[in-house]
C-alpha cells in the first residue's frame, strides 16, 4: 500500500513537472495532486489514527431545529478539524449518528473526548480503532450526509433497511457506507456546481 501511494506520489511529481513547464495542470488531476501535495511531509509515513464510534441523536425540536443543530455540529467541526489536521465523515439521521474520525492520534483522541461530552448526542460508543496508512476521506474537514429519501439506494445497496441500528452493524460496513455517501454527495456537488 506504502509503495503504491509512493509511486503515485511519483507519478504525480513527475506529471506536475511536466505540465508546469506551461504552468497548467489539466483540471481533472488538479484535485488529487493538489491533496497530495498537501499532505504535510511529516505525515506521509505516519500512521493514522481512525476510529468509528455510533451516538443517539439527543438534539430535541423538529425537522428545522434538528437541521439547524446539525448544521452547527458539522461546521464548527469543519472550524476545528482543520486546524486540527482531521478528516472524516458523519453520518446521521433522526436517532443516530455514526461518525468516522482520522488524523494524529493525540488530536483524534482529544477530538474524540470533546465530542463524547457533548450533550447534543448520548452514549457515544466506540465500535472499532485502528491504524492505517492513509486517509479515507483526505479531501473532507467533516463530510455530513442526513439521511434523506434521494439517498436511500445507497443504504439499501449496503443491506442498511428502513431504520438504521448501528449497534448491530459492523465498523468495515459503516466504513463502505460513508465511503459510499461521500461519492455520492461529491457527485451530487459536482452536477449542482455544472448547473450553475
Ligand atoms: P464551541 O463550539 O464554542 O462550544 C463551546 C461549548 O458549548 C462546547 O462544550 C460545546 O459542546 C457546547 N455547545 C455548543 N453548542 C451547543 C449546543 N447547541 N447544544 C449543547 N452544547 C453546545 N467537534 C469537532 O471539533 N470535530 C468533530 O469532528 C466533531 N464531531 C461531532 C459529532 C457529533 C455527533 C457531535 C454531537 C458533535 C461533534 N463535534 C465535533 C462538536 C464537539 O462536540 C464540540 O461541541 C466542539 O468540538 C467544541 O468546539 P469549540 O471548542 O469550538 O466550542
Amino acid at each position: 500500500m506504502r509503495h503504491l501511494r509512493q509511486r503515485i506520489e511519483e507519478f504525480l511529481e513527475h506529471f506536475q513537472a511536466l505540465f508546469e513547464i506551461d504552468g497548467s495542470i489539466p483540471k481533472r488531476f488538479r484535485k488529487l495532486s493538489t491533496s497530495l501535495s498537501k499532505q504535510p511531509k511529516s505525515e506521509a509515513n505516519a500512521m493514522i489514527h481512525q476510529p468509528v464510534y455510533f451516538s443517539r441523536n439527543t438534539v430535541q425540536g423538529g425537522d428545522r431545529a434538528m437541521l439547524t443543530n446539525l448544521r452547527d455540529i458539522v461546521s464548527t467541526s469543519q472550524r476545528n478539524n482543520s486546524r486540527d489536521g482531521i478528516t472524516g465523515f458523519l453520518i446521521f439521521d433522526k436517532t443516530w449518528f455514526v461518525q468516522i474520525l482520522e488524523g494524529d492520534k493525540t488530536q483524534v483522541m482529544e477530538t474524540y473526548n470533546r465530542i463524547a461530552r457533548d450533550t447534543r448526542h448520548s452514549t457515544a460508543t466506540i465500535m472499532n480503532v485502528r491504524d492505517v496508512e492513509a486517509r479515507l476521506f483526505p479531501n473532507w474537514t467533516m463530510g455530513g450526509a442526513m439521511r434523506t429519501p434521494e439517498m436511500e439506494e445507497v443504504y439499501l445497496e449496503h443491506g442498511v433497511g428502513s431504520a438504521m441500528d448501528p449497534s448491530r452493524l459492523k465498523s468495515a460496513q459503516i466504513i463502505a457506507l460513508a465511503l459510499d455517501l461521500q461519492a455520492f454527495e461529491e457527485t451530487k456537488r459536482k452536477g449542482q456546481r455544472l448547473a450553475s
